[in-house]
C-alpha cells in the first residue's frame, strides 16, 4: 500500500472530536502465542499518531489478554478475584508498552491507572484526564474498571462516556461484526453497519453485554475495525466506511453521518 495516498491531507478533515479506541490485549500479540509483538505495537503507535496530527483527541484503553485472562485462571481453582486483578496488572504492562512506543513516536502521552501505582502511573481523576485531551496528550486508561469481573471492553465504555467521546472504536484483527465466525463458517459475512437491538438478537460477540448496556444507554455508536490494516484508523476517524458501524437510532445512519453528529 502506498502510505503516502492516506496522508491526513488526502483524506482531508477528521469526522470525530474525540475518540475512545479500544486495544485488545489479543491484538498485542500479533503472529506471537503470547506476549507482546514489538512491531505491531510500533505500527499502533505510527496509526494513532496520525489521528492526533489531525487534531483529535484521542483516550485508549488496552485489554491485557495477551498475558493474563481472570476467567481462565479462575476455572483452574484460583479465586476469581484474585484473578481478575492479576488481569487488570497485565492491562498495566501493555498500556506502559504503549506509552512507550507513543513517546518514541513523539506523542504526549499520560498513563493513568483505576488501581493505584503512584511510581508509574497517575491515578484515573476524570477531569484531569479531559484536561490532558484537552492539551493534545494521548490519555491511556489501564488496569480496567479497577474491579474485578469487569472486562476492558466495560472500561472502554465507561471511560468513552466518562471522556465524552464521540464514538468508541474497537481495534480488533479482524474486519468487522460477522453473521458467524468467518473462520468456520463460508457463509459468515461482514456487516457494514448494525443496529445494536439486532447485535443483541444474533447474540454476536461485539463486546460484553455489561460494556454494551452503558454503550446502549448513551447511544453511543461502536465501530469495530481492523486494527491490523494499515491506515484503518485514520480512515475510521474521516468517517469512512470501514469496518463495522453499531448503531442505536431507529434509521441507519452512514458513517459519515455518526462521525458528523
Ligand atoms: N479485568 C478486570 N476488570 C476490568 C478489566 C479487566 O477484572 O475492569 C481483568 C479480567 O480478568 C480480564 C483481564 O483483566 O480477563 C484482561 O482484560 P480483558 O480480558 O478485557 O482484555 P482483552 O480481552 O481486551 O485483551
Amino acid at each position: 500500500m502506498n502510505a503516502d495516498a492516506d496522508t491526513p491531507a488526502r483524506l482531508g478533515r477528521p469526522r470525530y472530536r474525540r475518540i475512545l479506541l479500544k486495544l485488545s490485549g489479543e491484538a498485542l500479540m500479533g503472529q506471537k502465542a503470547y506476549g507482546i509483538d514489538w512491531d505491531v505495537l510500533e505500527a499502533y503507535a505510527q496509526e494513532i499518531r496520525q489521528v492526533v496530527q489531525l487534531g483529535v483527541s484521542v483516550g485508549i484503553v488496552i485489554g491485557g489478554g495477551n498475558i493474563f485472562r481472570g476467567v481462565q485462571n479462575a476455572r483452574r481453582g484460583m479465586t476469581r478475584a484474585h484473578a481478575d486483578y492479576m488481569g487488570m496488572l497485565a492491562t498495566m504492562i501493555n498500556a506502559m508498552a504503549l506509552q512507550d512506543a507513543l513517546e518514541q513516536a513523539g506523542l504526549d502521552t499520560r498513563l493513568q491507572s483505576s488501581i493505584k501505582m503512584e511510581q508509574i502511573a497517575e491515578p484515573f481523576i476524570r477531569r484531569r484526564a479531559i484536561r490532558h485531551l484537552e492539551k493534545g496528550r494521548v490519555v491511556i486508561f489501564g488496569a480496567g474498571t479497577g474491579n474485578p469481573y469487569f472486562t476492558t471492553d466495560t472500561a472502554a465504555a465507561l471511560r468513552a462516556l466518562e471522556i465524552e467521546a464521540d464514538v468508541l472504536l474497537k481495534g480488533t484483527r479482524v474486519e468487522g461484526v460477522y453473521s458467524a465466525d468467518p473462520e468456520r463458517d463460508p457463509e459468515a459475512r461482514l456487516f457494514t453497519s448494525i443496529h445494536g437491538r439486532e447485535v443483541i438478537r444474533r447474540d454476536l460477540k461485539v463486546m460484553d453485554m455489561t460494556a454494551f448496556t452503558l454503550c446502549r444507554e448513551a447511544g453511543l455508536p461502536i465501530v469495530v475495525f481492523n486494527m491490523n490494516k494499515q491506515g484503518n484508523l485514520l480512515r475510521v476517524v474521516c468517517g469512512e466506511p470501514v469496518g463495522t458501524l453499531v448503531y442505536w437510532t431507529e434509521t441507519p445512519p452512514t458513517f459519515a453521518e455518526v462521525a458528523q453528529a
